[in-house]
């Protein structure tokens, strides 16, 4: 196993805090934070989880009273619960809910970050920012070289992946589809597709918690060492 030392996650953790690169995106941290109960984190999200991770989840955007609240990748609202609740049902995760960041939750094997790590007026990134915050997706991934399978959450999480692992044209986006970069900053690194585990899918019953706990399963045996 070739896992990075913590010591340079925490070091990526602190820079990915401090971005100010999109004006349009640190606004809309604050402002979010205004429209809440406080107290929110309200900077950039850093990802979140095991340096020896083989799976890593990724979400389009952080959360305006998920994420932004709470200052951790996938907590503190409904979305959260239900990925959280999957992964440790997997024995990805120590428990079954995300809700602060200090409430323990350990994972083990996953990783968890959003592509774009503010969150952005109605959940839509522009491509400009989505470009800008690509640098952060591929830092973490150099410190986290033991990653074989990303988890795609919904089809925009798919089409940043897609954009950032230079997929020209894009992969169709479907639940379970998957795609390996053959180039980019990760060759050889597995996408893979799932609905986004949203209140909004999961009382339509579009993803259902099985379709949920198969496309994980899915997920680390793909990104299992042993053939
Ligand atoms: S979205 Fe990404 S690149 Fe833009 S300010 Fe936030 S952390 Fe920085």
């Amino acid at each position: 196993m070739r896992v990075a030392g913590t010591s340079d996650l925490e070091a990526l953790a602190a820079r990915i805090a401090d971005c100010t690169a999109c004006p349009r995106l640190v606004a809309s941290r604050h402002a979010a934070a205004e429209t809440g109960p406080g107290p929110y984190w309200a900077r950039p999200v850093p990802g979140f989880g095991d340096p020896g991770a083989r799976v890593h989840v990724l979400g389009l955007a952080t959360a305006p009273h998920g994420g932004n609240r709470t200052g951790r990748a996938f907590t503190g609202n409904p979305t959260a619960d239900t990925l959280v609740a999957a992964l440790h049902r997997a024995g990805l995760a120590d428990r079954p809910t995300s809700r602060h960041a200090g409430d323990g939750l350990r994972l083990q094997g996953a990783w968890m970050a959003s592509a774009v790590r503010c969150p952005p007026p109605d959940h839509r990134p522009t491509r400009a920012e989505r470009a800008a915050c690509a640098g952060w997706l591929t830092a973490e991934l150099a410190a986290l070289p033991d990653v074989a399978v990303l988890l795609c959450l919904g089809r925009l999480a798919w089409e940043a992946a897609c954009d950032w692992g230079g997929v020209r044209p894009r992969a169709r986006f479907a639940h379970g589809a998957e795609h390996v970069l053959t180039g980019g900053p990760r060759p050889g690194l597995r996408l893979l597709a799932s609905y986004h585990p949203s209140p909004q899918n999961t009382r339509s019953r579009r993803l259902t918690p099985g379709m949920l706990d198969a496309v994980i399963a899915r997920a680390v045996a793909a990104a299992s060492p042993d053939p």
